[in-house]
């Protein structure tokens, strides 16, 4: 077996290989750039080499800088990880130039697949069902609108060299197809340096559900089952599942032998995923095959129990892969969550910063957390805002999405805005729940964005017993505290009101095992718990008419506490009865009205301001652009107004919440 791999990658799928080398007693080289200095995977690896500044440009896609690394390390075999330069046919070539094994297909199966005009052709000649649509490349949009005409809308117009979801768009009728090559052309030439695209059938009710494949170098190829990856915001996948609700027995082994063919036809001899387009009659189409290991490949790693690195690094070493299609079996329910450091209340802004509290559920045989950070470290805007990728297992699906639920409540992070509260309301989504999923599934459940009234709604009243329990211990450390002075020692009360959001909760409480019995009216509820003053989580079990197992997020704040439960942020103050009598006269401070201004949504750099003092301004104009973490990010206005005065110029870098614009009243 090789003695020394290095990784080229960072984050979490840096941190994943490690993982698999330790265990297969294989040592480990990490790169890093100027700001993966004090990374977890550079913390993890035996050695680490630095090769180069923080834009990946000048240090991961360094091809260059890699085979130097393995050079000086004596590192035998380098595993890409996926992005980078994992599908970069130059890597592979330079690698194999110097003798070191890349853990991956061959050069010739990653550019044939690279294309997905060229892969289309090569799937429909291996016999595998692909979408409806023009297969040449398209010269101009008056061409693109004819094509678009004789498929028959609606069409999807992609770049052919496209990836991650960049350079496509979907047009409808004439217009947009007009537009959508334009845009979809200058996209795909800024992002990929190749401006061809092709047009295709727009699949309508489309599922995402993808093969994985792994071939080794004797001629063996198999399929692992499928992912289902519907659930995306902006065609990137935000929720990954195996299996998928919605496959029969019958169709599953049609897309496996499919992507098995096709995966053959190019000689593939690694893991791969085939992903298909699936619509409501279960018609499958290929989409495109990624020859690289997938972000999402922990799901399917826990329904067959394999380790899909391990069989990487195997069969790049020239072994056969161990078992047949035969043996590989699928048992129970997975379920990914991808975690971002994102503002879901803010169009899902990029948030980057120092995770100041970091403490990742408990791993576990239903929880797996792949992760590349840790606390005091900073997700940085460099690269992707990927915090984690939380996995939950189970029996049958209704069990994964529970265990997931809990590991979300359990996911403690301060410093920045994560997407928890959105993943959390996904799981808890009834659509979601009874499987029936589209890749419209976002857009159509929240089409105004993400709102806080989008939360699941629970029983306030579980949230008051935590409130009433943590108040409780409170109150007796006080009490316990000797030396007071004669006459003004602390002395338990047993009524208190909660406030919760608002709405006033009185209670009367005593101790019982474990915990107390609350009176507030209806049945007496129990709350048992070992919480101790200073944890952050509070696991609990809450009675009343039913038995609720509840884990809340703690944070003392101002004299009360904020509670952070199925993706929600609550604030809870605990008075005495007379206290809350007099908490009620005081007037509230009311927060300073902001409507009037345009605010930066996040830290960035003022490209354009797009008007000027005096302009009247029509709901949906452009106002100005920012740019974050290499996205340009469009701010129109939300109503029709007067511009009173611009308070910040192109050029600017501008703090979150900085005043952009004014509006006249
Ligand atoms: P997956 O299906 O595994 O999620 P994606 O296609 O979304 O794969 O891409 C995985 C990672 O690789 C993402 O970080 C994405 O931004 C990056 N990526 C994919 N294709 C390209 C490409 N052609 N150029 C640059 N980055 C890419
Ligand atoms: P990328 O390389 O960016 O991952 P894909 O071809 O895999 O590009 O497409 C990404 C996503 O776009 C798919 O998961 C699907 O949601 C959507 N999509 C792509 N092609 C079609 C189509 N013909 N009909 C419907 N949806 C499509
Ligand atoms: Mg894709």
């Amino acid at each position: 077996m090789f003695k020394k791999i290095l990784i080229a990658n960072r984050g979490e799928i840096a941190c994943r290989v490690i993982k698999t080398c330790k265990k297969m007693g294989i040592a480990t080289v990490a790169v890093y750039s100027d700001a993966d200095k004090e990374a977890l995977h550079v913390q993890m690896a035996d050695e680490a080499v630095h090769i180069g500044a923080a834009p990946s440009a000048q240090s991961y896609l360094l091809a260059d800088k890699i085979v130097e690394a393995c050079k000086q390390t004596g590192a035998e075999a380098v595993h890409p990880g996926y992005g980078f330069l994992s599908e970069k046919r130059e890597f592979q070539e330079k690698l194999a130039a110097s003798g070191i094994t890349f853990i991956g297909p061959d050069a010739h199966a990653i550019f044939a697949m690279g294309d997905k005009i060229e892969s289309k052709k090569l799937a429909k000649a291996a016999g595998v069902s692909t979408v409806p649509g023009y297969m040449g490349v398209i010269k101009d949009a008056d061409e693109a609108v004819k094509i678009a005409k004789e498929i028959g809308y609606p069409v999807m117009i992609k770049a052919s060299a496209g990836g991650g979801g960049k350079g496509m768009r979907l047009a409808w009728n004439d217009l947009q197809a007009h537009e959508g090559f334009i845009s979809a052309t200058n996209e795909a030439k800024s992002s990929f340096a190749d401006d061809r695209v092709f047009i295709e059938k727009y699949i309508e009710q489309p599922r995402h559900i993808e093969i994985q494949v792994i071939g080794d170098a004797h001629g063996s190829v198999i399929y692992l089952g499928e992912r289902e990856c519907s659930i995306q915001r902006r065609h990137q996948k935000v929720i990954e599942e195996a299996p998928s609700p919605f496959l029969t027995e019958a169709v599953r082994k049609a897309m496996g032998e499919q992507a098995v063919a096709l995966a053959k036809a190019v000689d593939y001899k690694s893991a791969g995923t085939v992903e298909f387009i699936v619509d409501a009659k279960r018609n499958f189409y290929f989409l495109e095959m990624n020859t690289r290991l997938q972000v999402e490949h922990p799901v399917t790693e826990l329904i067959t129990g394999l380790d899909l690195v391990e069989l990487m690094i195997r069969v790049a070493y020239g072994e056969k892969l161990p078992l047949t299609q035969k043996d590989v079996k699928l048992s129970g329910w997975a379920m990914e969550a991808r975690v971002y450091a994102e503002d879901p209340y803010r169009n899902f802004m990029p948030s980057i910063g120092r995770l100041t509290r970091y403490i990742p559920p408990a791993e576990g045989p239903n929880v797996r957390v792949d992760t590349g950070v840790y606390e005091g470290g900073e997700i940085s805007m460099y690269y992707d805002p990927m915090i984690a990728k939380l996995c939950s297992y189970g029996p049958v699906r209704e069990l994964a999405i529970s265990n997931m639920r809990q590991a979300l409540d359990e996911y403690y992070i301060r410093g920045l805005s994560h997407n928890i509260p959105f993943l959390a309301a996904l799981m808890a989504h009834p659509r979601f729940v009874k499987g029936e999923l589209t890749t419209n599934f976002i857009a159509e459940e929240y089409p105004d964005g993400f709102r806080t009234e989008d939360l699941p709604v629970e029983d306030p009243r579980l949230l008051v017993a935590v409130a009433a329990f943590v108040k409780q211990k409170l109150v007796e450390r006080a009490c316990s505290i000797s030396g007071q002075m004669p006459g003004h020692e602390v002395t338990p009360g047993n009524e208190w009101v909660v406030v919760f959001n608002g709405t006033n909760y009185p209670y009367k409480i005593s101790a019982i095992e474990g915990g107390y019995a609350l009176e507030m009216g209806g049945p007496t509820i129990t709350i048992t718990s070992d919480w101790s003053i200073g944890q952050p989580l509070f696991r609990g079990v809450v009675n009343d008419d039913n038995k609720h197992h509840i884990v809340v997020q703690v944070d003392r704040k101002g004299q009360g506490y904020q509670l952070f439960h199925n993706g929600s942020l609550a604030n809870v103050v605990v008075y005495s009865p007379r206290g809350a009598e007099l908490a009620a006269l005081m007037p509230v401070k009311a927060a300073p009205d902001m409507s009037k201004y345009l605010l930066s949504p996040m830290p960035g750099l003022l490209v354009s301001v797009a008007v000027a003092e005096g302009q009247d301004v029509k709901s949906g104009e452009v106002l100005a652009v920012v740019e974050a973490m290499k996205m340009e990010n469009i701010l129109r206005a939300e109503r029709d107004g007067v511009i009173a005065k611009v308070h910040a110029k192109a050029g600017d870098s501008l703090m979150v919440d900085q005043k952009i614009i004014e509006f006249a009243d």
